[in-house]
C-alpha cells in the first residue's frame, strides 16, 4: 500500500522536475488576452485547458452561459469544467479558476500577453489574477496522476468566466446547475492569488446602492424658488460623518482579514453626480439642481446581516425626510453579497494548511480577503460550504501594471495543491 510519506516525497520531487513546464503553461496562458469586459477570448483559452487536460484522461465539457451579461456570439461566455475519476468511490476535490484577466491599462514596461521571464518572475496580465494559480493547479493534479499513486474519488479543474464582473456567466451559472455542490463536488480550492503561506476562507459582503436627493429646478439667481437636492445630499453626507463612518469604524469582526484596516465595516462613497451638466460652452447651467445621486460601496462583516447594513442607511434618510423641509430621496439597490467563510478547521482549509507545513516549513496564516471573489457563489447558490481560496502570487499585484507572479511560488503552490488534494481524497486530513 502506498503511504503518504511516499506519495508526498514522489509528488514533491515531480512538481520540481516539471518547474519549466509549469512556466510555459503560466506563460502560455497569459497568452489567451481573456480581457473582461467585453469578454474576449474565452472559447480559445476554454479549449487550451480542456485539450490539455483530455490528453491526461480527463472528461472534458464546455458550458456556455447562454443569455448571462455580455454573453453574444461575438463573446460567448465558454466554461471549462474537467473531470478525472479515480479508483473507487470518494470525495471529489475541485479546482476551480477564473480565466478572465481585466484591462491591461496603461503604464506598463513590458508587453502585457506576452508572458516574459524575468528575474525569477513571469509578467504579464493575469500572471498573478490567475493565470499562475491555473498554472499550478493544473501541473499539481497532472503531477498526482504521474507519480501513479492511487487515489479514490475524483478530481475536477475548471476554467471559469466573469469573475471580474461578478462570476455571473462562470462559477453562478455553474452553481445554479449544480457543477459546485455535492455529491458531484465536495472540497473547492480557487487559486486566487493571496501568497503561498495563506489559507484564505472567505470574504466580506458588499452592497452597492445609489441614493438619490430630490429637489426642484429653478432659477440659479433665485434658487428660494427651487429646492436643491445638492444640500440635501450635503445633509445626508454630514449624517455619514457624525453617525455613521465611526459607528462603522468601531466595529470588529472574527474575519481575519487582511489588511487588518478591513477588520471594520467599511463605506466608500463611489461617485456623487449633481446638477445639470455643464453646457457646450463649459459654462456651469444656471439652474438649482434638482437631483443629486450618491452611490455608496459598503462591505459587510459576517456578524453583520445585508438587512440590518441597508437599515442603517434608510434610518438615516428617514429622519432627515422627517426633520429636513423639502428632503425626499429614493435608493436603489446595485449589488448584493453576503459574507462567505468557510470553516478553518473544515477538511480543506485544515488539509491545505497540512500541506503548507510540509512544504514550506511554517504554519500558515488564515486570512479572509477584503472583497469578494466567486466563492460567495458556491458558497451560497452551490451550497458548499468546504471552499477556501489559496494560489500563488501577491494579491496587491491584481490588477496593476507589470503584474507578475514569482516562479518559486508557482512550484510551491502547485506542491502545497498536490498534498492538499491528495490528503483530501484519501481522508487523511
Ligand atoms: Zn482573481
Amino acid at each position: 500500500m502506498t503511504t503518504l510519506g511516499d506519495v508526498t516525497d514522489a509528488l514533491l520531487a515531480r512538481i520540481d522536475a516539471r518547474r519549466d513546464e509549469l512556466i510555459d503553461l503560466t506563460r502560455e496562458l497569459i497568452g489567451f488576452p481573456t480581457v473582461n469586459p467585453p469578454g474576449a477570448g474565452y472559447a480559445e483559452c476554454a479549449q487550451f485547458i480542456g485539450a490539455r487536460l483530455a490528453q491526461r484522461g480527463f472528461t472534458v465539457e464546455y458550458v456556455r452561459a447562454v443569455g448571462t451579461p455580455g454573453d453574444s456570439e461575438r463573446y460567448p461566455r465558454i466554461n471549462v469544467i474537467a473531470r478525472r475519476e479515480g479508483n473507487g468511490p470518494g470525495p471529489c476535490v475541485h479546482f476551480n479558476s477564473h480565466i478572465d484577466v481585466v484591462q491591461a491599462g496603461a503604464g506598463w514596461s513590458l508587453a502585457p500577453f506576452a508572458g516574459l521571464v524575468r528575474d525569477g518572475r513571469v509578467y504579464g496580465r493575469g500572471a498573478c489574477d490567475m493565470k499562475g494559480g491555473l498554472a499550478a493547479s493544473i501541473v499539481a493534479v497532472e503531477s498526482l496522476l504521474d507519480c501513479g499513486a492511487r487515489w479514490p474519488g475524483a478530481v475536477e479543474i475548471s476554467g471559469t468566466v466573469d469573475e471580474e464582473s461578478g462570476g455571473y456567466g462562470g462559477v453562478h451559472y455553474l452553481a445554479e446547475r449544480g457543477w459546485f455542490s455535492p455529491p458531484r463536488v465536495d472540497h473547492v480550492i480557487i487559486p486566487e492569488p493571496l501568497n503561498p503561506d495563506r489559507v484564505c476562507i472567505g470574504h466580506r459582503g458588499v452592497w452597492w446602492a445609489e441614493i438619490e436627493t430630490h429637489g426642484r429646478i429653478a432659477h440659479g439667481s433665485m434658487p428660494f424658488l427651487g429646492n436643491c437636492a445638492i444640500r440635501h445630499m450635503e445633509a445626508v453626507l454630514h449624517r455619514f460623518e457624525q453617525e455613521l463612518f465611526p459607528k462603522l469604524k468601531a466595529r470588529t469582526t472574527d474575519m481575519p482579514v487582511v489588511p487588518s484596516g478591513a477588520r471594520h465595516s467599511t463605506l466608500n462613497l463611489n461617485s456623487l453626480h449633481g446638477g445639470q451638466a455643464e453646457q457646450a460652452s463649459g459654462l456651469p447651467a444656471p439652474c438649482v439642481p434638482d437631483s443629486c445621486r450618491l452611490t455608496i460601496d459598503r462591505r459587510l462583516l459576517i456578524e453583520e446581516s445585508l438587512e440590518g447594513v441597508k437599515a442603517e442607511v434608510v434610518d438615516i434618510l428617514e429622519r432627515l425626510t422627517r426633520e429636513r423641509e423639502g428632503f425626499r430621496y429614493s435608493i436603489r439597490d446595485i449589488l448584493e453579497v453576503i459574507p462567505s467563510m468557510a470553516d478553518r478547521n473544515g477538511p480543506v482549509a485544515r488539509s491545505t494548511a497540512a500541506a503548507i507545513r510540509r512544504v514550506i516549513g511554517r504554519d500558515p496564516e488564515f486570512i479572509c480577503s477584503p472583497g469578494t471573489y466567486d466563492q460567495k457563489h458556491i458558497d451560497r447558490v452551490g451550497k458548499l460550504k468546504d471552499c477556501i481560496a489559496y494560489g500563488p502570487g501577491l494579491l496587491d499585484l491584481a490588477h496593476q501594471p507589470d503584474e507578475y507572479v514569482g516562479i518559486d511560488d508557482l512550484v510551491t503552490s502547485a506542491k502545497v495543491m498536490a498534498l492538499a488534494a491528495w490528503s483530501l481524497l484519501n481522508r487523511v486530513a
